[in-house]
């Protein structure tokens, strides 16, 4: 709205603008003519899918919100795009080697979801990494095929390396990982045992550090990786048992969204010299594998800023080639294949959260009454204060509100005002704020101090959602993903917003938002319509939320579909419902036939001893009952 309160002119173009869609979104998600976000989940082809028409067909075979739709097209065109990145580097700089990805399950072990990686991966001979005895049972089913390329990473027992060993023997490049120095003789005990001459790799700890939440992940002190004490250790291990050809691998792991290019660099060069000094040393090695660590731009900023990354998937492909090449031509040593284990760059933009808002909560502005003679002198006071405010005296306004405010609620606590009035008074103190953000707005330098009148008004959306659940990261790291309407991007948002989840937790609001220059404490939002469900989204949470996702006040897993391109349009596939009340309640070794038994006994009593109606008796059995069948989030009521 301008000073005046009229609608100003808006267009999808600054919708376009206020979200950043194009920095976070390319080429996957824009706006489209009907102010709708829509999604083009291959950028290869001319075709998109409108989001909020979408959400309505989905509603339409009874899947309710909140939703995860994924896009196992964009799935494909990630691995196609860092796969192309990497042979274009490998062209260009005549590397006389190849690159082979793997794609880490742990960051999203969904079975339609790695089945989907293994299918797209195929004309690139993509493979898997598991980082735990779970995950390798996953990988070993998931690569049926031949020339399959696994990597075992993470804690290893004596079942995982017998496991492993043996699977060595399929028609699949199966590479043991050594993390930890413990682990070789347990991989000699288990060759030994089994008779097979194992394939290995070691995990170095570089002293290169990675930047951001996850620096420690390499470095002097990290949790995984040999020093080169170590590293020197299994070669001679190696040779006294004549198995130095047995050593095929060197890996590295930066730690996760390395947002700048620079330690990427760093770390090259570090690791390509040990490799170089191992091939030295007679190991026939054949791989060099980087780890992963590739980031997302989720504020579109492209900046080394931790929610960000200031290179491209190009130019990461072309450092990492540059700096194996370089020390290979140097040494003269046949250069290895390359293996990245990149996740969270394959896997984030696959999915977006689709979820409704349920409420609002914001402040009354209706002029506040003007004080009787009879009222007290504080009400007054008060009135003057909001009377006068204008633009040159908005800060001093600020301060005697605050006061005033102040002084009426140590009146009430001390009896001299009753209930009523400090009602009024509080009334007085929000149209005061609400004037001095109008007179701020007129003001072409805003103090400092008074940001905080903004974000005292600003709304609180309640959202069908929950944060623990679907964002884990937003709760455990102030992670920043990209929210947005996906309708009415035509109209101007008038409202600043937080939003809460459906948990009873004071954690589960989101109250930091992406923005290219400052993180944001509200997001732009259209005042709800009554009747008419307002849709959000949550974008680029595909990597890593699903899994570490909880259970906080029992809200489950939410329901879930594929939804693909075809000629005809799109399918849906994969539907899958979320958890159930009854299903939740079992994890916890809950009996729900047992539960209704109980509670039906209760209200059996009730109505013998005349406490219940037949018919109270009846809608609360059924309500219980249909709740335990039932999703554990909430039916919007518009
Ligand atoms: C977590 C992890 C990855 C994936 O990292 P991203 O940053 O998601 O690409 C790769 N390798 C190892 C060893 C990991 O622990």
């Amino acid at each position: 709205m301008d000073g005046n309160g009229q609608p100003r002119e808006w267009s999808v173009k600054k919708s376009t603008k206020l979200y950043q869609i194009k920095g976070w979104g390319e080429p996957y998600f824009r706006i489209n003519d009907s102010g709708h976000v829509e999604v083009r989940p291959d950028p290869t082809v001319d075709r998109a899918i409108d989001l909020h028409d979408l959400t309505q067909q989905l509603a339409g075979r009874g899947l309710d919100l909140p939703l995860l739709i994924r896009f196992p097209n964009i799935l494909q065109d990630r691995i196609r795009l860092l796969n192309e990145c990497f042979e274009s580097a490998i062209r260009e700089y005549g590397y006389d080697g190849k690159y082979r990805g793997v794609f880490p399950v742990k960051v999203n072990q969904q079975r339609h979801l790695v089945d989907e990686i293994v299918e797209s991966g195929r004309p690139w001979r993509f493979g898997l990494e598991a980082g735990s005895k779970p995950e390798l049972l996953i990988t070993l089913a998931a690569m049926e095929d031949e020339d399959g390329f696994i990597i075992c990473n993470g804690y290893k027992d004596l079942a995982y390396l017998e496991t492993a060993l043996v699977a060595q023997r399929f028609d699949n490049t199966v590479v043991v990982v050594l993390e930890r120095i413990e682990e070789l003789e347990l991989a000699f005990r288990a060759s030994e045992k089994l008779g097979i001459r194992p394939c290995l790799g070691v995990r170095a700890k570089l002293s290169s550090k990675g930047m951001g939440r996850w620096k420690d992940s390499a470095g002097d002190r990290a949790k995984f990786g040999l020093t080169m004490s170590e590293i020197v250790h299994v070669v001679d291990e190696l040779q006294k048992r004549d198995m130095l050809d047995c050593l095929k691998l060197l890996h590295f792991h930066l730690g996760s969204q390395v947002s700048s290019i620079i330690p990427v660099k760093n770390a090259m060069r570090e690791a390509s010299q040990i490799y170089v000094e191992l091939m030295k040393m007679g190991c026939e090695m054949s791989f060099l594998d980087v780890g992963g660590g590739l980031a997302v731009d989720y504020d579109g900023s492209k900046t080394d800023f931790r929610g960000s990354m200031n290179y491209d998937l190009k130019e990461y492909a072309y450092d990492v080639v540059a700096g194996i090449q370089e020390a290979c031509e140097k040494a003269s040593v046949r250069p290895p294949t390359i293996v990245s284990e990149s996740g969270r760059s394959i896997a984030a933009y696959q999915s977006v959260l689709v979820f409704d808002a349920l409420g609002v909560d914001h402040v009354d502005f209706e002029d506040p009454p003007e004080p009787s003679k009879d009222d007290h002198r504080i009400l007054d006071e008060f009135y003057e204060t909001w009377k006068g405010i204008q633009p040159k005296n908005v800060q001093e306004s600020w301060h005697d509100a605050q006061q005033a405010l102040e002084e009426a609620r140590s009146l009430f606590k001390f009896g001299y005002l009753g209930i009523r009035e400090l009602a009024r008074a509080e009334h007085l103190f929000w149209s005061c704020c609400e004037r001095i953000r109008r007179s701020m707005r007129r003001l072409k330098y805003v103090p400092e101090e008074l940001n905080a009148v903004e974000e005292l008004l600003g709304a609180i959306y309640y959202c069908n959602f929950s944060l623990f659940q679907s964002a884990p990261d937003i709760w455990a790291m102030d992670h920043l993903f990209p929210f947005m309407p996906i309708h009415r991007l035509d109209e101007e948002p008038t409202v600043r917003a937080r939003l809460a989840d459906v948990t009873c937790d004071s954690d589960g609001i989101v109250d930091h938002f992406i923005d290219v220059e400052e993180v944001q404490h509200s997001l732009d939002l259209h005042p709800v319509k009554h009747g008419e469900p307002y849709l959000l989204g949550m974008f680029l949470g595909g990597a890593y939320q699903e899994i570490l996702g909880d259970l906080h006040n029992l809200f489950g897993d939410t329901n879930a579909v594929h939804v693909r391109l075809e000629d005809y349009g799109y399918s849906v596939s994969n539907v899958i419902k979320g958890d159930a009340i009854d299903e939740v309640l079992r994890y916890l070794q809950y009996d729900p036939e047992e539960m209704v038994e109980r509670v039906r006994k209760q209200a059996e009593r009730a109505l013998n001893q005349g406490r219940m109606t037949l018919a109270q008796l009846r809608t609360f059995m059924r309500h219980y009952e249909e709740s335990l069948r039932g999703y554990t989030y909430l039916k919007g009521d518009a």
